[in-house]
């Protein structure tokens, strides 16, 4: 039958595509202990100063993440950049972060 004829040859087997640029590695969390205690300095006389920039969208208490140009809050996605004396280069949208309750 000519039917059985047709399956004889079969799908051939795909080339493998050969990659020209090495894998990605996928970014992993370090965790850091205690990284609360590099957010507040402690002097002498027991005053007590913050190291980092508070999100003033989040309020107190939400420290913003240091990066090598930009400072960005996690919480609600704004960021800043270090060089414009902290000129908001917000993303569009951005995460809809719950309104802290205070
Ligand atoms: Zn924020």
């Amino acid at each position: 039958m000519e039917v059985l004829l047709g399956l004889l040859g079969g799908a051939k087997k795909k080339k493998k595509k050969a990659f020209t640029t090495p894998k990605k590695k996928p970014h992993h969390h370090k965790n850091v202990k205690l990284a609360t205690l590099k957010y507040y300095k402690v002097d002498a006389s027991g005053k007590v100063e913050k190291n980092k920039f508070e999100c003033d969208n989040c309020g107190v208490g939400t420290f913003m993440a240091e990066h090598q140009n930009r400072y960005h809050c996690g919480k609600c996605g704004r960021a800043f950049t270090k060089q414009a004396g902290a000129k908001e280069t917000s993303k569009k949208g951005g995460k809809k972060g719950k309104k802290a309750a205070q």
